[in-house]
């Protein structure tokens, strides 16, 4: 298996493309992430790009001394003048990723407050909100909850009104089976 294919399966990539299906990256964006963003990929998806155009792929570095992790130089050269990705179908894994970023927990994934990070983060909290509003849990604890919930939209919403200026930005980590959870629910809304 492809390290690439290894690692989607192993970060719930599927699950992640199912809930980025539900929102739109706002025109006034500027595709920041391209633009600016960090891209790192594997030796294979290296390749997929060279194959397409060997000179923009020429961007592409090794990363540091990591074996087989490489890192595009941005902006990247793959985004064309009507700001859309020239590899679309064929884009590395990160890049298919975000707002959502690969951490080293094993059970996490991290969630940038973009403006379409922020739209899932509201969602998110939404949908905890009124499961624990329907809870039996205690009066306090549910108060509790939805407090921390409301606290974390207003520090996205603080952190997103700086996203375009900020080096780094405060993330926060979703675990899977709460991703896959707010997966199944936005699936759901639709219906
Ligand atoms: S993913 Fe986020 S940063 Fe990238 S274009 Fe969409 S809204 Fe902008
Ligand atoms: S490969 Fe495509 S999605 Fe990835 S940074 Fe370049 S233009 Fe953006």
């Amino acid at each position: 298996m492809l390290i690439s294919a290894a690692v989607k399966k192993a970060i719930r990539y599927s699950v992640v493309q199912n809930i980025l299906k539900h929102y739109e990256c706002p025109v006034t964006c500027g595709a920041h992430c391209c633009i600016e963003g960090q891209i790192h990929m594997f030796e294979d998806e290296l390749e997929v790009l060279s194959a397409y155009d060997r000179v923009k792929a020429g961007k592409i570095t090794r990363e540091g001394q990591a074996p087989g992790l490489y890192r595009m130089k941005a902006p990247c050269p793959f985004l064309n003048e009507a700001g859309r990705c020239e590899v679309y179908a064929k884009r590395p894994t990160v890049c298919g990723m975000y707002p959502f970023k690969v951490n080293a927990s094993g059970n996490s994934v991290g969630l940038q407050p973009c403006p379409v990070g922020f739209l899932i983060i509201r969602d998110f909290a939404a949908w905890i909100i009124d499961s624990v509003s329907k809870s039996k849990l205690p009066g306090e604890d549910r108060a509790g909850i939805i407090d921390e919930w409301q606290k974390n939209v207003e520090s996205y919403a603080a952190e997103l009104a700086e996203f375009h200026t900020k080096p780094v930005l405060k993330e926060m980590q979703i675990p899977f089976d709460e991703l896959e959870m707010l997966s199944i629910f936005l699936d759901s809304r639709k219906q």
